[in-house]
């Protein structure tokens, strides 16, 4: 390993890599065992040089943004984790268009956009992700989604070339784009917003915020919405009606609140979250032959481990 760490010192400044590094810190839900590498790289030459070090190496990676979308499993990551994030996240802002860098936080983008008096990215506010996985995940909260305001990413294909992609071209859909399919990095995104009345924009996200508090168990770690809306159903209504309310695995629990979030109520593992989450999906499927698709991606489970695997132990 040690000519991928030399490869890696060409390109990133020594304390933007970090050995062993817990990923519990770099997650809402505040579990995952350590990344051999965690790098935050700060420009997209740094991106292009750590991630072809890594393929040359063959180094295992995976690109995170804000980590609010992620369950790492107690093990960490055997590889290097490339966080686009505090190094990443320059807002421009040119008329009604706002470009960030995907390691800009949505709250970000938004904080900006009403500084701006621009309209159209309120519903943003309070997702907490970055630009990069919200554009990657098609991130969406209150009738908005990002799909409505993109317009276009600049992205790096697996080759190592930055191209430009029209929001149209980027298949994004509900939850969904073709960034993991096609296997983009997205680097920065535009936004296309509309002049606003500051009040009206800055009520917008006060409104919205209270709903959230008032709805969802903000007080514990989480992933926000553990599953993707069924077709023709609420995840949450789904949860509840299963009677899983409060379910608790260890220090995993299906929030009392909002049961559509599963949340770590204090010391729970990646591995009681990712148990609970599967009895949650095999007795909603049992009751009412829904499959419910978890809208958490997981990192660093073993091949073939899926929240499935934990239902055989
Ligand atoms: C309390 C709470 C509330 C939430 N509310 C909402 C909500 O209302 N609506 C909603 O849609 N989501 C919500 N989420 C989930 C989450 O915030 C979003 O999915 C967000 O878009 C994830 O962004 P991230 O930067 O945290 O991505 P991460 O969790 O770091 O990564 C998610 C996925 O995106 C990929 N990714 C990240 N950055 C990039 C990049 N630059 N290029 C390519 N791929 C990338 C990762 O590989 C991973 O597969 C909530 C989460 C929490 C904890």
């Amino acid at each position: 390993m040690q000519t991928f760490i030399t490869k890696l010192q060409t390109y990133i400044k020594e304390g933007d890599i970090l050995f062993k590094e817990p990923m519990s810190g770099h997650t809402s839900f505040r579990v995952g065992g350590p990344a051999d590498y965690f790098v935050q790289p700060a420009s997209r030459e740094e991106i292009r040089g750590a991630i072809m070090a890594a393929k040359e190496e063959k180094v295992p990676f995976f690109v995170i943004g804000n980590g609010s979308n992620l369950l790492v499993s107690d093990r960490g990551w055997r590889g290097m984790i490339l966080q686009v994030g505090k190094n990443y996240q320059e807002i421009t802002v040119d008329d009604n268009i706002i470009t960030a860098r995907s390691g800009a936080t949505l709250a970000r983008v938004a904080k900006e956009a009403l500084d701006h008096s621009l309209t159209g990215m309120e519903f943003a506010a309070g997702i907490p992700g970055s630009v990069g996985g919200a554009v990657a995940m098609n991130a969406g909260a209150y009738d908005g989604e990002i799909r409505n305001i993109l317009l276009d990413a600049e992205v790096m294909t697996s080759e190592g070339e930055f191209i430009t992609i029209p929001a149209a071209d980027l298949d994004l859909s509900y939850r969904h784009s073709c960034v993991f399919e096609k296997d983009y990095l997205v680097l920065s995104a535009r936004f296309l917003l509309a002049p606003g009345d500051p009040g009206q924009i800055r009520g917008r996200m006060d409104e919205l915020a209270r709903a959230r508090k008032e709805k969802q168990p903000l007080e514990y770690p989480s992933a926000g919405s553990t599953f993707k809306r069924p077709k023709g159903y609420f995840a949450g209504k789904l949860i509840q009606d299963a009677g899983l309310k409060g379910y608790t695995v260890g220090g995993a629990q299906v929030s009392e609140k909002h049961s559509g979030f599963v949340i770590n109520r204090g010391g729970a593992t990646a591995e009681e979250i990712a148990f609970l989450i599967a009895q949650v999906q095999k007795k909603v499927e049992q009751q009412f032959g829904v499959r419910m698709e978890p809208e958490v991606r997981f990192v660093g489970f073993e091949e073939g481990e899926t929240a499935c695997h934990f239902l055989q132990k």
